[in-house]
């Protein structure tokens, strides 16, 4: 059954690592917005000249863009069997948006990660990257031990990230609530949405994923008689 599914959560709650991990068990595309603008920036396409000077002066990229990018990406023939979406939508004109686009293809499914203020905060501030090329170098499950101190891919030194102080750890977080309580209350009394504790280590929290897909789509396949 073909997955539709839009993966909500703060930063720090652990929803891109999510979003590939779910992408990769059910062979559909991982589509991050993020990645798709800093593609089209460095790339200089006529989209990514507009998003960068958007950004230059401050502003968000605007809903007609990201649209514009979301629709070309689920238009192409890897995400007909489904995808797995991160970063959009952001507002409720996006969801909007987003719901026109899906009409006629399967309900799109809503998985909301949450987590505590001080927990987003915890991880985040410990967050370590890698100073030469910028690759993530954080161990979220804490379990491996002593973090490394040079990066696997080049050897650099790994470094706290400079916008992760917890000061603008903060900013960063009641951005995002200001940004997306509206979207949550928009999606949440569909039968479609499910909330996910995001507290566990993240292979919990990656089978309460799958589990809560399942549930979803066997309610959809007994709704409409079909299997699943
Ligand atoms: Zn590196």
């Amino acid at each position: 059954m073909a997955l539709n599914l839009i993966m909500l959560g703060a930063p720090g709650a652990g929803k891109g690592t999510q979003a590939v991990r779910l992408a990769r068990a059910r062979r559909i595309p991982h589509v991050s917005t993020g990645a798709i603008l800093r593609e089209e920036v460095a790339a200089d396409t006529a989209i990514g000249r507009i998003a960068r000077e958007q950004m230059a002066r401050g502003d968000l990229v605007d809903d007609g863009v990201m649209l514009g990018i979301v629709e070309e990406r689920l238009s192409r023939p890897d995400a007909r069997e489904g995808f797995v979406l991160d970063g959009f939508p952001r507002t409720v004109a996006q969801a909007e948006a987003l719901d026109g686009f899906m009409v006629g293809r399967p309900p799109l499914i809503v998985v909301d990660i949450a987590a505590p203020e001080e927990e987003l905060i915890r991880r985040l501030a410990s967050r370590r990257i890698c100073g030469a090329c910028g690759r993530d170098a954080t161990p979220l499950d804490g379990a491996r031990g002593r973090a490394a101190t040079r990066c696997s891919r080049c050897g650099g030194p790994i470094v706290q990230r400079t916008d992760d102080d917890v000061e603008v750890v903060r900013e960063r977080l009641k951005v995002y609530q200001r940004q997306t309580a509206p979207l949550v209350e928009y999606y949440q009394d569909r039968p479609t949405f499910r909330a996910i504790d995001g507290m566990p280590a993240p292979e919990q929290v990656a089978a309460a994923i799958v589990r809560a897909v399942d549930d979803v789509q066997q309610q959809r396949a007994a709704n409409s008689g079909d299997r699943p």
